[in-house]
């Protein structure tokens, strides 16, 4: 995939970079933040998911993400996590979400960069440990880090508001290396976060954007190729696409 500089190797085939959003996971029946109103059980999301003040809201910040954890694993994959599998089978491919849940993986996606963090890991603040949970529940107060025992430093591994998202580098790497013969795919994201509508534009190769409607921060103009439709509904013609470039 990448050279060791980060880099698509210069001969390489065409390759294709995917970067989905909450709308893969919609059909899925994985709510988002905007879809309860910015709220949970009636406190302000921001309260819930921020890294100035988690540690003054532990209880709430872990009763919030235990909820999250809980409708992921009832949650199974749809045809859109099954098609971006099998997609990745088909071509070289770079594969980044903006999911925190696990259904890429279910589905059989391998090697997928989460931008904002994995529902499934911790972080302890009080040794710098991170670990995987498990999408069981964590009870403030009796479950402790398993590296330092700490029980009132953990935070949830997924990228709150105001906290720096790492994997942002890999990003900007996989955007850097496209290539004119490289295709960028852009699945369910209203471009609020991730400015979608510049990477349409930068992306020196062929671009497709399927979201289920337009948002008013990704102009068309941006993609050469938009897509409007679930995105379960979406793969017959996104697919079609694919194989016209990267076959
Ligand atoms: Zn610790």
């Amino acid at each position: 995939m990448f050279t060791m500089k980060g880099e698509w190797a210069k001969d390489a085939p065409p390759q294709l970079m995917i970067l989905s959003g909450a709308g893969l996971s919609a059909e899925s029946g994985i709510r988002t933040f905007r879809d309860a109103g910015g709220l949970w059980e009636g406190h302000d999301i921001d309260t819930v998911c921020n890294f100035d003040n988690w540690r003054e809201n532990l209880t709430l910040v872990h009763g919030f993400y235990q909820a999250r954890r809980e409708a992921a694993a009832k949650a199974e994959p749809n045809p859109a996590h099954q098609a971006v599998a099998r997609w990745q089978t088909r071509w070289p491919t770079h594969l980044l979400t903006q999911n925190v849940d696990d259904l890429l993986e279910r589905a059989g996606c391998a090697d997928v960069c989460h931008l904002h963090g994995r529902l499934q890991d911790m972080r302890c603040f009080a040794c710098d440990h991170d670990w995987e949970h498990g999408l069981g529940p964590w009870t403030v107060g009796e479950d402790a880090c398993p590296n330092c025992g700490n029980t009132d430093a953990v935070k949830p591994g997924v990228v709150f508001f105001g906290e720096m998202a790492p994997e942002y580098r890999t990003l900007q790497r996989a955007m850097d290396s496209l290539r004119p013969r490289d295709v960028l795919l852009v699945i369910g994201t209203s471009g609020q976060v991730l400015p979608v509508a510049r990477m349409g534009l930068e992306a020196p190769g062929p671009t497709i954007l399927n979201n289920l409607e337009p948002a008013d921060a990704i102009p068309d103009r941006c993609f050469d190729h938009c897509v409007y439709r679930p995105a379960g509904e979406a793969v017959t013609k996104v697919e079609a696409l694919l194989e016209r470039y990267l076959d």
